[in-house]
């Protein structure tokens, strides 16, 4: 972990040092203490209802199916809560509507929306095609809404002039919803939990499911879990945080911000954070081990923000 002046410094190691991204997703999820997904799982006897097809033994309430995308290798979630359902779909970085089209075939899925953890264009690329072709609304903080009407104009130009980009025109789709802080929505037959953790950008969010027990895949990674999931955007990844160094971007806000997550009692360590970049985690093992989570939250919540869950 590159540490700069005795302090923690996020590293930026996505295929380059300028990408505002951090890792690439490692195939077996090496970040995830193995054992932590073996608890309290529902035994066959006891399961009813909906079966997972996978894990037939499971009793699945929610079903996540991730997939890094383009050259930012941004992971992109559908979520639902069982097969032949309406999803969601969460950060479609470049080039994800194909990927996101045979998700939603393969599990017989209906997009009813489309969740944006912050306006970055590595999470934003595909939303207008997947809004427009599915006609459904995309929802994201106010405070990056403006983001969203010429997302390469918010993106550092020496990062997309790097990765061939420069010049990209994206469109904004018709339909944005605000999501407020402390918000609960109730999406796809899920209930969602809204956390504004500015910090990367301005509007940046982490959505958690309330609770339940999820059929989880990323890449290669493919578990059972239970308890909340924590889409946390490019608030925390696996190890590291997202950079404050962009435009928008304040260190301050981001301590303010991963104390607040660090100290919600409604995220207990079994918590399986799910990153816009690299593998998936805990924040149990970020509570534990991640040295800039344990930096914020030494410094505690300001006062600010106390108060707010
Ligand atoms: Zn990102
Ligand atoms: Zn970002």
């Amino acid at each position: 972990m590159p540490v700069r002046s005795g302090r923690p410094v996020a590293r930026h190691d996505a295929g380059g040092d300028s990408l505002g991204v951090v890792g690439r997703l490692r195939a077996g999820g090496a970040a995830i203490p193995q054992g932590v997904f073996s608890k309290r799982l529902v035994p066959p006897q006891r399961a009813s209802g909906r079966i997972s097809p996978v894990c037939c033994e499971y009793e699945v309430i929610v079903l996540v199916v991730g997939f890094p995308a383009g050259v930012f290798a941004t992971n992109c979630y559908v979520v639902a809560e069982a097969d032949g359902r309406p999803c969601l779909v969460i950060d479609p970085g470049q080039d994800a509507a194909a990927a996101v089209a045979e998700i939603v075939t393969a599990h017989r899925l209906r997009p009813v929306g489309v969740v944006l953890t912050h306006g970055h264009l590595d999470h934003t690329w595909t939303v207008y095609p997947l809004c427009s072709g599915y006609d459904v609304p995309a929802y994201l903080h106010p405070a990056d809404r403006y983001r969203l009407a010429d997302p390469a104009a918010t993106f550092p130009p020496d990062v997309l002039a790097a990765l061939g980009l420069l010049g990209v025109r994206l469109q904004e789709p018709d339909d944005v919803r605000p999501l407020a802080d402390d918000a609960e929505l109730e999406l796809a037959g899920l209930r969602l939990r809204v956390r504004h953790t500015p910090g990367h950008t301005e509007g940046s969010v982490v959505v958690q499911t309330v609770a339940g027990s999820t059929r989880l895949e990323l890449g290669a990674d493919r578990r059972q879990v239970e308890g909340p999931l924590m889409f946390s955007g490019d608030l925390l990844f696996a190890g590291s945080v997202g950079r404050t160094d962009l435009p928008g971007g304040d260190p301050e806000a981001m301590r303010a911000s991963l104390a607040r997550v660090a100290t919600a009692s409604d995220l207990p360590d079994e918590t399986v954070v799910c990153p816009g970049h690299g593998p998936l985690t805990t924040l149990g093992h970020e509570r534990a081990t991640n040295p800039f989570l344990r930096e914020a939250l030494a410094a505690g919540v300001p006062a600010a923000w106390r108060g707010r869950r």
